[in-house]
């Protein structure tokens, strides 16, 4: 059998320096013409193909580039752009640009959540008379041009089952899977030209099957391999799995008569089991996805090969490769200059992880491989000092249940209105106000020392006056004192923790052009000193009204990290949650009456399988609650959440048990309430009346009316108005008049009651 050996399953695109991000500015701007464009790309393709072969990967993915994002190529590939892009008489690359981003008259498509990732595809919209043809050549161009490197891959594709269940139907009662029998000849096209080219092997990934799925998807799967796999004339099918097990899919998989499959061994850990009692893989070759590709750590090659060998005469052949595809972390380790030296000798990203493959794989074959140093660095993280505060773990062992609970909401609701005095329909935002070039100036100053501290908090108190003075000109009853000095709401805590650590060039793909680079928390977390403190004193002794202290949530801090994995998350979110609790404290002390708790990533940890969700609610409340239930009753506690469609997250927001809870529903016209009414929520709640992704102004009358729909179901002295979100993306020629609109929609509305 020719086997596909040693692989990974993609690899970063954006460039290690960002290249194609700039890339992309550059031609939207106008800057670059095409050509340009394209050739960044091809460089970047060039470099990561020439640098796999170099570490002597057996197979290497193509395919993995994207102008913007994966899905949107699928669907352009199969011609199915919606006509309202493809009737603007564009290039294709404009018209692809235009789906991703949408122009005058054409909205963007939709964009969301892949899997339970920081990365976000563009969603599809398809509808009963989508007709599918394969219109784009992305595969084959890509596949010649490593060939004419000299270089043999193995094209990768969103699997079709896959890439109807990420689209979203444009008909009620439609359901876009209705489509695989249209799409398979498509995709069964593409096979047979990518046979006849001469390549080897393709790779459809399926990640839907690491959720659950109904018989009917289930049976979609098996029909997809069956009919591709049937086609005379195709490459041999490797079916990717990931995000974690692949549940019942599994079993499809194995009795479908394609040639491969890739496991992810290391989301959950128990899978292995199943893959090896798979006994319908014993003509299939298996790639063993040992390697992270979602975390930076460094594989423990010992616990990898255990798996990888448990595998072993289970199937025909079991290859090594990483656990899915390396999108989602940087590109290289070496290039961190200023990491610790010893948290550095523990981390492996997209060039190391290759090298592991490699390594791990050699070692699987039995053939030369110095593991040494693989297990040196995992011995020496198990042991260290900096990951292990024993003081830390006494107070995580020393919680006692009352420490995450608080009087009754009752209670605490008379106490804070007692304190606080505030009006029906009090006003507030959510947080940031617009970040000026000022402010950036001076953060940006501050960290190349062309600004002392002195002359940065000047700044800053200048910045924090102007807001406070803005939002009392305007009537708002509850401040905020604008959030000036965060560069982000998770890099701003992760820098003043204990326990984290910030690379330099760690960037990583969040959609687009848009990328992020998350702090590493890889020990046990404690707070060195106040992280906000100062500011939110400054801000509050300016004002007679109160002004809030605003933090991050601990689900929302691990979420937009990477996050050890030598302890379950519960616990390190506990750590965290003990060090905002701190804050809280330390925030009552300094005069401040109000904190909110953000938590906007609460619904995005959810695991993908329901019946992972009952424990995740249990350690995301827990620490939610810990890190807030420290506060007097006089202290009210708000949080906030980006996102209108609960669902399933309901129960944990309810079980938060903040005063107030504030959430995006400008754009789902207070539907969001019907939800909140319906469950019993029985606390404040501020539902978004002010769309913050538009550069619209609303009206007052439009927000006034949104509050009569939002008084009908929760009442006048338990409703909020405030915007959908922080405003700091936004300009002060817009927010300004549209919280003026906002005060005056409150006070029409609070006089009708
Ligand atoms: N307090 C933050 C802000 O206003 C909240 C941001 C968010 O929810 N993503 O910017
Ligand atoms: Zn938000």
């Amino acid at each position: 059998m020719n086997t596909i050996g040693t692989t990974i399953l993609g690899s970063p695109r954006i460039g290690p320096d960002r290249e194609l991000k700039r890339a992309m500015e550059r031609y939207w701007a106008g800057r670059i013409d095409a050509a340009e464009l394209l050739a960044a790309g091809r460089s970047l393709r060039t470099r990561a193909w020439t640098g796999q072969r170099d570490a002597g990967l057996d197979s290497i993915p193509s395919g993995t580039f994207s102008h913007y994002d994966h899905v949107l190529d699928t669907a352009e590939l199969f011609g199915a752009l919606p006509e309202r892009f493809t009737s603007l008489g564009l290039s294709p690359l404009d018209t692809y640009f235009a789906a991703a981003r949408g122009v005058q008259d054409a909205p963007a498509l939709e964009m969301t959540k892949w899997f339970d990732t920081n990365y976000h595809y563009l969603v599809p919209e398809l509808g009963p008379d989508t007709k599918f043809t394969l219109t784009g050549s992305k595969p084959l161009d890509e596949y010649r041009e490593a060939r004419a490197l000299g270089i043999e891959t193995r094209p990768v594709l969103v699997g079709p089952v896959t890439f109807l269940l990420l689209a979203k139907s444009t008909a009620p009662g439609f359901a876009p899977l209705e489509l695989l029998d249209e799409l398979l000849p498509a995709y069964a096209e593409l096979l047979r030209r990518l046979r006849d080219e001469g390549v080897e092997w393709v790779q459809l990934d399926e990640p839907a099957f690491a959720g659950d799925r109904t018989n009917a998807e289930l049976n979609a799967l098996t029909r997809a391999y069956h009919v591709l796999a049937k086609a005379q004339d195709r490459p041999k099918i490797l079916v990717a799995g990931y995000f974690g097990g692949l549940g019942r899919g599994l079993g499809v998989l194995a009795r479908s008569p394609i040639e491969a499959v890739a496991v992810d061994l290391v989301t959950d850990q128990s899978f292995v089991d199943a893959v090896a009692a798979e006994g319908a893989l014993r003509d299939k070759e298996v790639l063993a996805g040992v390697v992270d590709g979602r975390n930076v750590w460094r594989t423990d090659p010992d616990r990898a090969l255990e798996k990888a060998r448990k595998l072993l005469g289970t199937a025909a052949a079991v290859s090594v490769s990483t656990s899915c595809s390396l999108l989602h972390v940087p590109y290289d380790v070496e290039r961190e200059t200023s990491l610790d030296a010893r948290v550095k000798g523990w981390l492996a990203f997209a060039r190391q992880k290759v090298d592991e493959v490699v390594l791990l794989g050699r070692a699987l074959r039995e053939e030369d491989a110095d593991l040494a140093a693989a297990r040196g660095a995992v011995a020496d993280r198990a042991t260290a000092t900096e990951v292990t505060d024993p003081r830390v773990r006494e107070r995580l062992a020393a919680l006692r249940p009352e420490d995450a609970a608080r009087p009754p909401y009752e209670q605490r609701a008379a106490a804070q209105q007692a304190e606080l005095g505030l009006p029906p329909l009090p006003t507030t935002t959510i947080g940031s106000f617009p970040q000026t070039t000022d402010v950036r100036k001076a953060r940006a100053a501050l960290r190349s020392g062309e600004l002392d501290e002195a002359g940065y908090v000047a700044t800053m108190h200048t910045e924090i006056e102007r807001v406070v003075r803005l939002q009392e000109e305007l009537g708002l009853d509850v401040l905020v004192h604008g959030e000036p000095e965060r560069n982000d709401m998770v890099q701003y805590f992760a820098e003043q923790l204990d326990g984290f650590a910030a690379t330099e060039s760690g960037w990583v793909q969040s959609y687009g052009s848009r990328c992020v680079r998350p702090p590493i928390l890889f020990g046990d977390v404690s707070r060195p000193a106040p992280m906000t403190v100062p500011w939110a004193r400054y801000a509050q002794q300016l004002s007679e009204k109160p002004v809030k202290g605003m933090l991050t949530g601990p689900v929302t801090i691990l979420a937009w990290s990477f996050v050890r994995d030598d302890q379950p998350p519960a616990e390190t979110a506990l750590q965290v949650a003990l060090a905002i609790r701190d804050e809280v404290a330390d925030l009552e002390a300094a005069g401040v009456r109000v904190v909110q708790v953000d938590e906007p990533a609460l619904r995005e940890l959810l695991p993908l399988r329901a019946a992972g969700h009952e424990a995740y609610f249990a350690w995301a409340v827990r620490a939610f609650r810990v890190a807030t239930s420290g506060a007097a009753d006089t202290t009210q506690v708000h949080t906030h959440m980006c996102y209108s469609e609960f669902g399933e997250v309901l129960p944990a927001i309810d079980a938060l048990d903040a005063d107030v809870t504030s959430i995006e529903a400008a754009r789902s016209k207070m539907e969001v309430l019907d939800d909140l009414s319906g469950a019993g929520f029985a606390r404040g709640v501020g539902p978004g009346v002010y769309d913050i992704h538009s550069p619209r102004v609303p009206g007052v009358e439009e927000m006034a009316d949104l509050l009569r729909t939002a008084v009908a179901a929760v009442p006048a002295g338990r409703l909020w108005v405030n915007p959908d979100c922080g405003l700091k993306t936004r300009g002060y020629a817009e927010v300004s008049p549209a919280l003026e609109n906002l005060v005056a929609a409150a006070r029409q509305v609070r006089a009708e009651q």
